[in-house]
């Protein structure tokens, strides 16, 4: 399993408040972690840094105790990592006052010798490129998406939209939060795509699949990609994580 991440300012904004992680236990075993933060200057960093690095360890600390065989019990362990980030960025938030209000979306990954486990809160995103196919694994929660759903917009007129930006779920801003979990079959030659919105408000579906599709490392990969973020202004910050079994 090859695992490689890398993040970017971009060419726009003064910082950057997106935050990855990528731990690798064992040799079989990968999590991998895209955080986009919200807030305030310096607050979207503080929230994206403890949502991947909360979220990683607690789930770390799961597959060192051993993981459970059904699918079921790996996704609860997902979750609990998930709700893990979400409380320590919301404690932050409630006792220090310049943090307040801030914080990130979530996608993650639990990845197997053979299946992948994914958890998703925000317009972060998760792909899948397997046999020559790209698959959007997880769903946008944002008001743009919901539009795209409702039939309002096409998914073309989401990127461009004025309120793109606008997510409906959370880490860090409630005491509980929503967390949508799946569970891919995953072969060998697969790849795995984490990256903020930052990379997908500017490089299409059809570039991110020409790109998985070329038989080169991960970090080949994920240089590549941003690149191509860069090349079209890059106004947003780009973090792009990509595994390969
Ligand atoms: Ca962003």
């Amino acid at each position: 399993m090859k695992l490689f991440g890398l993040t970017d300012t971009g060419l726009v904004r003064q910082n950057n408040q997106d935050s990855y992680a990528i731990r690798q236990p064992d040799e079989s075993l990968g999590i991998v972690v895209v955080c986009d933060g919200m807030g305030g200057a310096r607050a979207g960093n503080v929230a994206s840094a403890v949502g991947v690095e909360a979220f990683s360890s607690a789930l770390e600390e799961s597959c060192r105790q051993g993981l459970p065989p059904d699918p079921e019990r790996k996704q609860e362990l997902l979750k609990s990592a998930v709700r893990t980030a979400n409380g320590q960025i919301y404690e932050l938030a409630e006792e220090n006052p310049e943090y307040f209000g801030m914080g990130t979306t979530l996608v993650a990954a639990l990845i197997l010798s053979n299946e992948a486990y994914i958890a998703n809160v925000g317009d972060s995103r998760c792909y899948h490129w397997s046999e020559g196919m790209l698959h959007q694994i997880s769903q946008d929660h944002s008001v743009v998406q919901a539009l795209v759903e409702r039939g309002e917009i096409t998914p073309e007129q989401a990127r461009t939209h004025p309120r793109k930006n606008l997510i409906t779920r959370a880490l860090g801003t409630a005491i509980g939060t929503q967390i949508d979990v799946f569970r891919i079959d995953y072969r060998a030659g697969d790849k795995l795509l984490l990256c903020s919105d930052g990379l997908t408000n500017v490089v299409t579906d059809d570039v991110v699949s020409r790109e998985l599709a070329l038989n080169i490392a991960p970090e080949d990969t994920a240089r590549a990609l941003l690149t191509l973020a860069i090349e079209q202004g890059a106004p947003d910050n780009v973090t792009v994580v990509v595994a390969q079994l």
